[in-house]
């Protein structure tokens, strides 16, 4: 019999180098790292730094630190998503090429005013898995002409998925198969909670969404390895991976470290950050136990 080469398993960790990693991240990069280790797998790291005001090259040295301290190898060099924008530009234009995505004018403060109005007249206003309100129609109702007249003449603009439509080119019913510690199996993905999610920001040439799935599937992830907090966003990767023709990588969604209060560990990670811990004489292994490793 011919012996069939099976494909080695991809993980990868991909941090936003916006601030400097707290144990959440630690749990994040362990596991990842573990479960490519026991698989036999490849274990990658990825910058997701399209947020160029608030990324930097101090914070990305510092995860390089940090996860070296903690005893963890990566292929060299990581994918820094902004030497990729091109990619992601290719992307976004097959969607706008399909009318899948259209440019979107309002600024945050605008979008709150006509949420409030709405609100205001006792009529509910539909908000996504974060608590952020969905997108109104404005924009997606324009004509092409208008459309077109106010991307001539500068207007800043980001790019959103008109996700009814998107919705309606999928044939059959998304789902994604999940092995976390939430609720695990198959799970049939809901991208319209999203509403139309944005694709580019007016100051980023990408988003979260679309850079994510691009990358995952240009670097062959197997295996995507993150917070429950990315749990929903899952639908949304599905959709786009479908719309793109992309892999379905298999998720597992790990629990979150919380603090004290019980609340999310933020970017300002204070005394649950590595660099302080590892300054107060804390060990690598001291913290594999301090997230439950
Ligand atoms: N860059 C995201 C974060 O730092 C993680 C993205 C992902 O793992 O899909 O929260």
């Amino acid at each position: 019999m011919i012996a069939i080469p099976r494909q080695k398993p991809v993980f990868r960790f991909a941090p936003s180098p916006n601030g400097p990693l707290h144990l959440g991240h630690a749990l994040s990069a362990l596991l990842n790292r573990d479960m490519a280790k026991a698989s036999g797998g490849r274990f990658l790291l990825r910058m997701e730094d399209i947020d160029l005001a608030r990324c930097t090259p101090e914070f990305e040295a510092g995860i390089e630190t940090d996860l070296a301290w903690l005893g963890i190898d990566w292929e060299k060099p990581p994918r820094r998503q902004s030497d990729h924008f091109a990619d992601y530009q290719t992307a976004l234009d097959s969607l706008i090429d399909r009318g899948l995505a259209y440019p979107a004018f309002l600024t945050r403060g605008e979008v709150k005013a006509h949420v409030t109005a709405i609100e205001n007249t006792g009529t509910p206003w539909p908000r996504d898995p974060d608590g952020s309100p969905h997108y109104p129609p404005t924009d997606r109702t324009k004509s092409a002409e208008e459309c077109k007249q106010l991307l001539g003449s500068g207007q800043k603009h980001a790019w959103r998925l008109d996700m009814a439509k998107a919705i309606a080119t999928v044939e059959s019913p998304l789902a994604w198969s999940e092995t976390g510690d939430g609720e695990r199996g198959e799970i049939t993905a809901d991208p319209a909670a999203w509403g139309d999610v944005v694709l580019s920001r007016s100051d980023a040439p990408s988003s979260y969404h679309l850079s994510v799935v691009v990358d995952d599937a240009l670097q062959g992830i197997t295996h995507v390895v993150r917070g429950l907090d990315l749990y929903h966003a899952t639908s949304v990767h599905r959709l786009l991976q479908t719309l793109l023709g992309l892999p379905a990588p298999t998720y597992h969604h790990h629990r979150l470290i919380n603090d004290a209060d019980g609340r999310k560990l933020s970017k300002s990670a204070g005394d649950t950050g590595l660099a302080e811990l590892r300054a107060k004489g804390l060990s690598a292994t001291d913290i594999r136990h301090l997230v439950g490793l």
